[in-house]
């Protein structure tokens, strides 16, 4: 209802922010979005207006992304079907939660696609991604879940193998000289039994 900055991050560690969706996808990316998380009828037009609008300044507010939803939208569509804003920002919310989800989707697969003694290594930048990975390894690790007074297990989940870095690995003072931006990765490997 009030002009804000888009964001839409659910918290403040996650990375992208609407605006990084809205500003840095291309159309064809924009279009699949509001269509397939926002069911919009209009992704190609409104995806369309974005594109051309933001090519001399970037879409940085929640008013502006109305007013170009509001423009792409005929004018006969719009009386129906609630605010014409709505799915378009419903599309972006799930958008920016289903990068996390895809996080530890990628864990749980790439762990099957090891050999035995097989290893694999994820490095993030935030803080909320790498905890996604480190839950991820360790229900790899520990997958159980009965509980824990049980005395055998019944729930048959075996363990895909063990966590190899307890704690994340860090970059050393000298490569964050040599890149600032390594300053937040952290290092986490996993190896298949
Ligand atoms: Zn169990």
């Amino acid at each position: 209802m009030n002009d804000a900055p888009l964001d839409m991050r659910m918290d403040r560690e996650q990375r992208r922010t609407a605006a990084d969706i809205i500003n840095e996808e291309d159309e064809r990316e924009l279009t699949r979005i509001l269509r397939e998380y926002g069911e919009e009828k209009f992704a190609g037009a409104i995806a369309r207006r974005i594109v051309a609008k933001r090519a001399s300044k970037p879409v940085e507010t929640t008013g502006e992304l109305v007013e170009i939803i509001e423009e792409s939208i005929p004018r006969k569509a719009k009386l129906k079907g609630g605010h014409p804003a709505k799915r378009t920002f419903q599309a972006l919310r799930i958008a920016l939660n289903s990068e996390l989800d895809e996080i530890s989707q990628a864990v749980e697969s790439l762990a099957g696609c090891l050999n035995p003694g097989g290893r694999f290594a994820v490095i993030t930048f935030h803080s909320l991604e790498d905890r996604i990975v480190k839950d991820g390894f360790r229900t790899l690790e520990k997958p159980c879940t009965c509980p824990p007074d049980f005395p055998v297990c019944v729930c048959g989940k075996k363990s895909m193998g063990h966590v190899v870095t307890r704690k994340p690995i860090l970059p050393e003072e000298e490569e964050i000289a040599l890149n600032p931006r390594a300053k937040s990765a952290k290092l986490r490997v996993f190896e298949r039994a």
